[in-house]
């Protein structure tokens, strides 16, 4: 079945995200712009992603729970989870090896942790966006180990992206697939990058207000719809496997 999705959201618990960006209100969002499949993909957390699950399942959206990790080498790598006991304990091993930097929240922006009914209900304290001390090379291979799939964010992007940090592609490095941001074309974007040849392309929003949420416009075709499903797609990572539009 082809269904749409947008992947890469950020909720109010990122510190660069809108306090708008409630989990009721990307569901809501979501459905009102025709998105079969989404996932919460804050940086370095899950901690909304339970809450996200809820108001989701309510508005008829699939829900992947997801976080947007920072590398060591400061690369952002998309990553989505099968479940929300999975994504709770990748969540707890990437607290772990976060610096423990308090949040300045005048300079940085609040990371508000919210339940089911969009009510605060804390704050997180460490800053969200530093690097955690995890290597790319063994991000592909820890993501699995949740039974998730990792994937290099917005490669084509000149900061935090893979080919910005570190220059390459390594097949090493164990990812099936990337993420391309929507306003670039991802065939013009392979011919000049090596390495991608092979790998299932997505490209998502990575909307940090309500209006960002993207269109109807990409989908997976996919056997069925569960997060199973979305990540195994992902890891297939070979040429005929999902496609945007
Ligand atoms: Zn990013
Ligand atoms: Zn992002």
């Amino acid at each position: 079945m082809r269904l749409f999705y947008d992947l890469h959201i950020h909720s109010c618990l990122s510190p660069c995200g809108d306090t708008d960006m409630t989990p009721g209100n990307i569901a809501g969002m979501a459905a009102l712009c025709g998105l079969q499949i989404i996932a919460l993909s804050d940086h370095n957390t899950c901690r909304n992603t339970p809450a996200f699950a809820a108001c989701a399942a309510k508005a008829g959206v699939l829900a992947l729970p997801a976080m947007e990790l920072t590398t060591r080498e400061e690369i952002h790598v998309l990553c989505l989870l099968p479940t929300l006991p999975a994504a709770a304990a990748f969540s707890d091993y990437v607290y772990r090896r976060l610096p423990d930097i308090r949040n300045d929240e005048a300079i940085f922006g609040a990371q508000i942790v919210m339940d089911a009914e969009d009510t605060v209900v804390g704050r997180e304290p460490r800053l969200l966006t530093s690097a955690a001390d995890i290597g790319i090379y063994d991000t592909a291979a820890l993501v699995a180990s949740y039974g998730g799939v990792a994937l290099p964010a917005h490669v084509d992007r000149p900061s935090f992206s893979l080919f910005a940090n570190l220059g390459f592609f390594d097949p090493a490095m164990g990812f099936t697939a990337v993420e391309i941001s929507p306003y670039t074309e991802p065939a013009a974007f392979r011919r000049t990058h090596p390495g991608l040849e092979g790998l299932v392309t997505v490209q998502n929003s990575d909307a940090h207000e309500l209006g960002c949420i993207q269109d109807a416009a990409r989908a997976l075709d996919i056997p069925e719809r569960t997060p199973q499903a979305v990540i195994a797609a992902l890891r297939r990572g070979a040429p005929g496997g999902p496609a945007p539009r």
